[in-house]
């Protein structure tokens, strides 16, 4: 299979080719169709199977193709647990996104508070993030998200082990909304609380897992 095949924006095809890629990994394969549908989904496949490209594709698809829910209000957020592994992700989103009017920014803890505020009051699309560092904007009201139409949680095992789970129902309910997609990616699904997560933050979830041993 291609990256042709699947539905998405030409500019986006091009940036992937850029980036010296032709075939999708198994893991691209089967969850990007289902994230382009609009479903919410739940994805596990070993680290360096791809999973970053596996929902940034479709995130930017949906921007593209759809009209915002809020002129104001960003409409992705990319939650991972650490920063080295937001940058990972920005860096990769950058490369899509410079082809595109869309704005992205990162929001990582560590980083100076008023300069992220300000950052977020240019009204971003796109914001990869720590998740205890926008729980603080969240509680500051430097940041909405009513109008969000995708949340992404990448290593969600990782993000439950560093004991995120309030700041991830806070931001939940900060964009609880009928039109949220929810998309859950992790390199296990072998972990005691992420059933409960999954359940509280997705709806009616589809299930991809490559490689699982079951
Ligand atoms: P994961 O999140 O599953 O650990 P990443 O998304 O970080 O994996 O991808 C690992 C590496 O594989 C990155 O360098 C990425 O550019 C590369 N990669 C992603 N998709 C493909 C593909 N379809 N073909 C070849 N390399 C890819
Ligand atoms: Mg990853």
């Amino acid at each position: 299979m291609q990256f042709s095949e699947f539905s998405l924006d030409k500019r986006l095809l091009a940036t992937v080719e850029h980036m010296g890629i032709t075939t999708p990994t198994q893991i691209q394969e089967q969850a990007i169709p289902i994230a382009l549908a609009g479903k919410d989904l739940m994805a596990s496949s070993k680290t360096g199977s791809g999973k970053t490209l596996a929902f940034l594709l479709p995130a930017m698809q949906r921007l593209i193709s759809t009209k915002a829910l809020s002129k104001k209000d960003p409409r992705a957020l990319i939650l991972l647990p650490t920063r080295e592994l937001a940058q990972q992700v920005y860096s990769q989103l950058r490369l899509l996104v410079a082809n595109t009017q869309y704005k992205a920014i990162s929001v990582l803890g560590g980083e100076n508070f008023n300069d992220q505020a300000k950052a977020l009051s240019r009204e971003p699309h796109f914001i990869v993030a720590t998740p205890g560092r926008i729980a603080d904007h969240l509680s500051q009201r430097h940041l909405f998200l009513n109008g969000l139409e995708l949340l992404i949680l990448d290593e969600a095992d990782r993000m439950l082990d560093l004991g995120f789970v309030d700041q991830l129902k806070q931001i939940n309910d900060a964009a609880d909304h009928k039109r949220r997609q929810t998309l859950m990616f992790s390199a296990t699904l072998d972990h005691d609380n992420i059933n409960d997560i999954a359940a509280t933050l997705l709806n009616s979830p589809a299930h991809v897992a490559v490689g699982a041993s079951h």
